[in-house]
């Protein structure tokens, strides 16, 4: 068998794509100019800016007013939370609703507010790893300043009736912010017909580069500046604007937002493909809601074998996957996903992550399928744990 080099790691980080690279090159070293500089280079920049919000709003269905351009995701969703923590605070609203399974930028930003006196509530999952509903809107109280949930998980891939809590939350007139960073390319998102007020989204996980996110604020809600400086972003977060990963950023969301079913339909059927060709293999169990979950995700359990070895082993044979997600692994905890999908923490560490795009091919999936039953062999047969679980079957 040939070794070949797959990248099935697409929910930690995506390719730059030839559109977006091209589109930022004239930004490092010919139309290097300051958005801020008022002669005509600096002018241009100003302008390709705009032109780049505009294309962000125009993906999303909204203004471009209401787009403000960011470092990553992972700012976008801090500025969400504690620009309206921030500032419903002193109306009395200190408490805050998200979910057990959120990625560490909203958890650790809930974590952070804690200490300084919010409190928190967080949703469950069910074992398909989709929000209850009904634990949401009890969950809901006079103090509730926002709900933060994703729209879709960055483990297992499930996407969340984000318009149903879209509805809950304007009834009860409490913010919703929703991090958006999965989603983005995958379903569609008009966020007018959706209703929510935040959305988050990053670059690097759309073949834009790293270090480039934005927040939607929806018309009439104002949140507080987010990083002091310079009159950059409407004077909300100042900062010189990182002009080349904005357009970027620009040309990637009209790129991933261009044809959404087809891509969808025909990542849907390489991605089954691959759950259905790793479920053959004995004492294994998908994670996540089969149907409700991005196309291009699959999550499954391997009992008796640890996550991290079956990483070590699909990188000898050129693929590159995750267990877990990227942000935690160093870590021999497993993941708090897993877990609060009421997995026990065996089969929890038994997990392993393809992220596939529409790049990936036919080919490629056929090579992991040659490839996973003979890793896991080979790790079973030196696991005391798998020893364990085929003894007590008899
Ligand atoms: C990657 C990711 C983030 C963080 O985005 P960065 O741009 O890397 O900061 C936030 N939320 C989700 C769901 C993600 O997958």
């Amino acid at each position: 068998m040939e070794k070949r080099f797959i990248y099935a790691d697409n929910a930690a980080t995506t390719k730059v794509s030839d559109a977006v690279l091209n589109a930022m090159l004239p930004y490092f070293n010919e139309q290097y100019g300051n958005a801020s500089s008022i002669y005509g280079m600096g002018r241009n920049a100003k302008r390709d800016l705009e032109v780049s919000r505009e294309k962000v709003a125009k993906a999303l269905s909204c203004d471009p007013k209401e787009i403000y351009f960011t470092s990553c995701g992972s700012e976008a969703d801090n500025w969400a939370i504690k620009g309206v923590c921030e500032r419903l605070a002193p109306r009395g609203k200190k408490h805050i609703i998200t979910s057990v399974f959120e990625h560490h930028a909203v958890l650790h930003t809930c974590e952070a507010l804690e200490r300084q006196g919010f409190e928190v509530t967080y949703i469950s999952i069910d074992e398909n790893g989709i929000i209850n509903l009904d634990e949401l809107k009890n969950a809901i109280r006079e103090d509730t300043a926002i709900v933060s949930i994703m729209y879709a998980n960055n483990e297992i891939g499930t996407i969340q009736p984000i318009k149903e809590i879209a509805e809950i939350c304007q009834e009860h007139d409490v913010i919703f912010h929703t991090d958006a960073v999965q989603a983005i390319g995958s379903v569609e998102i008009n966020v007018k017909e959706l209703g929510v007020d935040l959305l988050a989204l990053s670059g690097h996980k759309i073949h834009a580069p790293k270090g480039v996110g934005a927040l939607y604020i929806r018309k009439g809600l104002v949140l507080p500046n987010f990083i002091h400086g310079g009159a950059q972003e409407r004077n909300k977060r100042g900062g010189t604007e990182n002009i080349p990963a904005i357009v970027g950023l620009g040309v990637a969301m009209e790129e991933v937002t261009t044809g959404i079913p087809q891509r969808v339909e025909n990542v849907t059927k390489l991605r089954n493909k691959l759950i259905d060709g790793i479920l053959e293999i004995p004492h294994t169990r998908l994670n996540g809601d089969r149907e409700k979950r991005l196309c291009g995700n699959c999550n499954i359990s391997i009992e008796g074998i640890e996550g991290e070895s079956i990483l070590l082993m699909l990188d000898m044979y050129g693929i590159c996957a995750s267990s877990g997600s990227a942000c935690t692994s160093g870590s021999l905890d497993p993941s708090h996903v897993m877990l609060s999908l009421g997995l026990s923490h065996e089969i929890a560490h038994g997990s392993v992550r393809f992220s596939i795009s529409d790049e990936t091919t036919e080919q490629d999936i056929d090579y992991i399928l040659e490839v996973m039953p003979k890793i896991v062999n080979r790790l079973r047969e030196m696991s005391p744990l798998w020893e364990k679980i085929i003894e007590a079957e008899g």
